[in-house]
């Protein structure tokens, strides 16, 4: 016991990839909540990012809890570039949690507790907690996951990072060896006496909320040669509720925890949770930090979900909550009637709606602008003009998507920047919507089960 084993630290190399929304930074907004005219990798819209603006200082001064609002518009008029801008723009300690209307139709779990737990990431909970500290030569083992780098170690200490999950058996098997399998939790900070391997459970401790879906639960291990404890500080973690259930939840084991696969957790644990926190916020030990959940493709719910946000939206500790739809009138999931975006008209009266306009060819050369240095792709005038063109004719995420193909083509020709040759070349291998539904229409013929009027419909 007293020889831990300590393999060598490893940081995996990370492969860069370049999301749909990489080049968003946040709302490019000045100090007065005014938009700037091209900043922090937003373009135009300049309404919406003024409203969103305004529910980001709501969001920031954290008082109000419960406020939902609703991005509407047509599909590629940037709500998801607009909501991705608010979660860059929050504190590190702000939860942002999000998912897509369809992420919640899972057979692992039912469609009301993947809602719970996306409501339960988005709040927050400060708590501050009196630890120990220990002096003198102290090895502190941190378990990640995979493709997880960064986390730097305090003077005087030395981090083992290690992603070997036999390393993590391994010590996760010495520690309930010695402390028994109940006491032994993910996120325990244990101390491990040199000189006779006696192991000390010290305390807690959590990743920021931020990085936890990143990193996972961590364990922390500190190894110090006498096993004295010696001082004593004051550390604040971020934690939100859904960590702290999934900590406290002991039906899938302690070892789970590492996996993040958690299943659902019994009602009776978070009422537990609840009232502790409840307890902590009295003590003035703990305050709770309203964060911002995001429900893309909002009309994927269906009456159930809708009827379980109207009431969880009315918890005091509810997080603000973001969605987006880009439909119009159409039927609410479940049900035979039509409603604005699909969602049910007692839900819709609760929500501020922002909506967002259609671009100009201005705007639209300014994304292909910022689309074409994150992509790291030389272009020609005369060939962002043309994809401008394309742009306002098709759609901006044609548009867009003909960057990287175009900038393949060249390559393989061996150019040295995107030309009008390799567009054309890419737009007719690639058909945008309006091309494809006029092949359709002309060869529909040939095609198995076809139906006219649900081409007609388009937003079938
Ligand atoms: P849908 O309704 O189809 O989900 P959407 O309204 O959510 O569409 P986005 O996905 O946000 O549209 O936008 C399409 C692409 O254009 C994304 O890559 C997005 O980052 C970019 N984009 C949209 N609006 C802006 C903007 N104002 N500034 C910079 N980039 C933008």
């Amino acid at each position: 016991m007293a020889e831990l084993k300590l393999s060598e630290s490893r940081d995996l190399t990370r492969i860069e990839r370049i999301g749909a929304h990489s080049h968003i930074r946040g709302l490019g907004l000045d100090s007065s909540l005014e938009p700037r005219g091209v900043s922090e990798g937003m373009v135009g819209q300049e309404q919406a990012r003024k409203a969103a603006g305004v529910i980001l200082q709501m969001i920031k001064d954290g008082r109000i809890a419960g406020r939902a609002i609703l991005l509407a518009g047509q599909p590629g008029t940037g709500k998801t570039a607009i909501a991705m801008g608010i979660a860059k723009s929050l504190g590190h300690e702000t939860p942002f949690s999000m998912l897509s209307g369809s992420e919640i139709f899972s057979l692992e779990m039912s469609k009301t507790e993947a809602l719970m737990q996306a409501f339960r990431k988005s709040i927050g909970v400060r708590i501050k907690e009196e630890t120990e500290v220990i002096e003198g030569e102290v090895v502190e083992i941190q378990i990640d996951r995979p493709a997880v780098s960064g986390a730097a170690s305090k003077t005087g200490k030395l981090t083992l990072k290690t992603t070997d999950m036999e390393t993590v058996y391994d010590l996760g098997a010495k520690m309930i060896e010695a402390l028994g399998k109940e006491k032994v939790q993910s996120g325990d900070v244990i101390a491990i006496d040199k000189a006779s391997g006696k192991i000390t459970k010290l305390g807690r401790s959590f990743s920021r909320s931020r990085d936890y879906d990143a990193m996972g639960p961590q364990t922390k291990f500190v190894q110090c040669p006498d096993g004295e404890l010696q001082k004593r500080k004051e550390v604040v973690h971020c934690v939100n509720l859904h960590e702290i259930d999934v900590i406290n939840s002991r039906t899938q084991g302690f070892l789970a925890l590492f996996t993040g696969d958690t299943g659902e957790i019994r009602a009776e644990v978070r009422e537990q949770i609840d009232t502790k926190v409840a307890e902590w916020r009295e003590e003035g030990k703990a305050e709770i930090v309203p964060g911002v959940l995001f429900i893309d493709e909002v009309h994927m719910l269906d009456i159930e979900c809708f009827s379980f946000l109207n009431r969880a939206l009315e918890n005091e500790m509810a997080p603000i909550l973001v969605v987006a739809t880009n439909r119009g009138i159409t039927s609410i999931r479940g049900t035979n009637y039509k409603s604005p975006h699909g969602i049910p008209i007692d839900l819709l009266d609760r929500l501020l709606i922002i909506t967002t306009q259609p671009y100009s060819e201005d705007e639209i050369r300014k994304i292909l602008d910022i689309r074409c240095q994150e992509e790291d792709v030389e272009m020609s005038e005369d060939a962002k003009q043309l994809l401008t063109k394309i742009g306002q004719e098709t759609s901006l995420r044609y548009a867009i998507n003909l960057i990287t193909a175009s900038a393949l083509s060249c390559q393989k020709r061996k150019g040295m920047a995107v030309e009008v040759q390799d567009i054309t070349r890419v737009y007719s291998l690639f058909l945008d919507v309006r091309r494809s539904t006029q092949y359709l229409m002309e060869y529909q013929k040939e095609y198995m089960f076809n139906e006219a009027s649900m081409v007609d419909s388009g937003d079938a």
